[in-house]
C-alpha cells in the first residue's frame, strides 16, 4: 500500500497519516471507532499481524489466514459508542460484490483498545 494513497477506511486522509501509523506501531487507537477503522484498513491492505494483535486474546482465532479471493472495497460507519461500532463493510469475492453488516464490541486492555467480538446481521 502506497503511503500517500487515500486510506482504505474512508477517512479521506492518506494511509500514512491515518491507519498506516497505527499499523506500523507509531500510534495507538484512541477510541473503539478508530481501532475498528484501522482493523478494517488492515484487512484491506493485508496486514494480518495487526488484525491479530488488536484482537482480544480470549476471543481471537489461533490462525488468521486471509482469503485471497476477497477484496475489501469500502467502509461505512453506521454508529458508535464508547465500546461498540456498527458498520457495513463492502467487498468483492471472485468479482462478486457483497457486504457485511456488523456490530462489534471492543474493550480496553492494558490501555489499548482491542476487538472482542461482533454480531453479524
Ligand atoms: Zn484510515
Amino acid at each position: 500500500m502506497a503511503l500517500q494513497q487515500t486510506c482504505p477506511c474512508g477517512s479521506g486522509a492518506t494511509y500514512d497519516a491515518c491507519c498506516g501509523r497505527l499499523h506500523r506501531g507509531a500510534a495507538l487507537a484512541s477510541s473503539a471507532e478508530e481501532l475498528m477503522r484501522s482493523r478494517y484498513a488492515a484487512y484491506a491492505v493485508g496486514d494480518t499481524d495487526y488484525v491479530f494483535r488488536t484482537w482480544h486474546p480470549r476471543t481471537r482465532p489461533d490462525d488468521l489466514a486471509p482469503d485471497p479471493a476477497l477484496i475489501w472495497t469500502g467502509l461505512r460507519i453506521i454508529g458508535s459508542g464508547a465500546d461498540w461500532v456498527e458498520f457495513v463493510a463492502s467487498y468483492t469475492r471472485d468479482g462478486v460484490a457483497g457486504s457485511m453488516h456488523e456490530r462489534s464490541r471492543f474493550e480496553q486492555r492494558g490501555g489499548r483498545w482491542v476487538y472482542v467480538d461482533g454480531e453479524v446481521s
